[in-house]
């Protein structure tokens, strides 16, 4: 018997891939390449909208995969959302939960909907303006998953740096955080997503002080080059960037910083690439997530020829994972 792993998602998805993998070898399946797999797993952390989207975007291989081969079986698991769990049920076979020890994590939602209308991204469109959850509701949740013995606890957001609750416009992200450090229990505290945009000197001294708030950031850069970012609607530059990741690493020093880069952006030519290589080389990021781009329906950037060539996409993905430090 032949398996097939696919990881899409954080550290902890990696770590359990590895154990699925040795389970798997201990019960005699061998390694295979996709097409030529009985068994494929997708292992996926629905804690990133992105490794959702890629499983998304896998269905349609594994659908085709399937009408050749009767056989195959197909496995979702990982920390897979309630939400996503009913989406993804028709494309899988299985969806296994992973054992709680292995997934270790409360995923605790503090807001939905973004107002940033990056060109490439479909969340304001498919979830709307951005909605906050009171402080209140969300101190609650993070009390019950730590005295339900969770030792580690998300806060998640599309754009957690402009939460600001509706029941007191003065509890802003970094407060929210202090508060929710300042709750009684053995456990740490991650947030995703981040927008380098309002990334506040009070954000960076509350991650640096609270000794709940595990010094790891993932930091979306989606391009290294000012222009491509301007095209994108990402608004900030490429020196605004590594300033905000220099003042990050002075005040903490051991940060563990990992990113989200998109490549073959419409009109990305190889000299603009040439710029995202440099600024990996510059800030040697611990993890980073490639999206190769793809046009969304309903998206600005979806009105602009899609003209990278995907042979060309796929060499630039392969250069920046080689550029990371453990590649995704
Ligand atoms: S900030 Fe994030 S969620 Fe909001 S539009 Fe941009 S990429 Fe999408």
């Amino acid at each position: 018997m032949r398996y097939h792993l696919i990881t899409y998602g954080c550290q902890m998805n990696q770590a359990d891939s590895e154990k699925i993998a040795a389970s798997l070898e201990k019960k005699g399946y061998k390694k295979a390449r996709l097409g030529r797999a009985d068994l494929i797993v997708v292992n996926m952390c629905s804690v990133r909208q992105s490794a959702a989207d890629r499983v998304f975007g896998l269905n349609q291989k594994l659908s085709k995969l399937k009408s050749q081969n009767s056989n195959l079986k197909i496995i979702l698991t990982g920390c897979v959302l309630k939400k996503d769990r009913e989406k993804f049920r028709k494309f899988f076979d299985e969806i296994k939960k992973m054992p709680q020890r292995n997934c270790p994590s409360a995923l605790i939602p503090i807001s939905h909907g973004c107002n940033n209308f990056c060109t490439y991204c479909v969340v304001p469109l498919a979830r709307g303006k951005l909605v906050c959850l009171s402080h209140q509701i969300v101190l609650k949740e993070v009390k019950k998953a730590a005295e339900a013995g969770f030792k580690e606890i998300w806060l998640l957001g599309q754009n957690v740096n402009d939460y600001q609750s509706p029941a007191d416009a003065s509890i802003n992200f970094a407060k929210l955080l202090k508060m929710a450090n300042d709750i009684p229990g053995d456990f740490s505290i991650r947030f995703m997503s981040p927008h380098p945009r309002n990334f506040t000197d009070e954000l960076i001294s509350v991650m640096a002080e609270s000794e709940k708030v595990a010094k790891y950031l993932n930091l979306p850069v989606q391009s290294g080059d000012s222009r491509i970012l301007k095209k994108m609607r990402r608004p900030y530059t490429m020196k605004q960037y590594k300033d905000l990741v220099g003042k990050i690493r002075k005040k903490i020093p051991n940060i563990n910083l990992s990113t989200d880069v998109i490549v073959g952006f419409p009109g990305e030519t190889r000299n603009q690439f040439k710029n995202t290589t440099k600024l990996f080389k510059e800030i040697k990021f611990d993890i980073a997530y490639v999206a190769k781009y793809s046009p969304r329906p309903g998206t600005a950037a979806f009105r602009l020829k899609d003209n990278v060539a995907p042979d060309e996409k796929k060499r630039r993905e392969k250069i920046l994972r080689k550029l990371t430090k453990h590649p995704s």
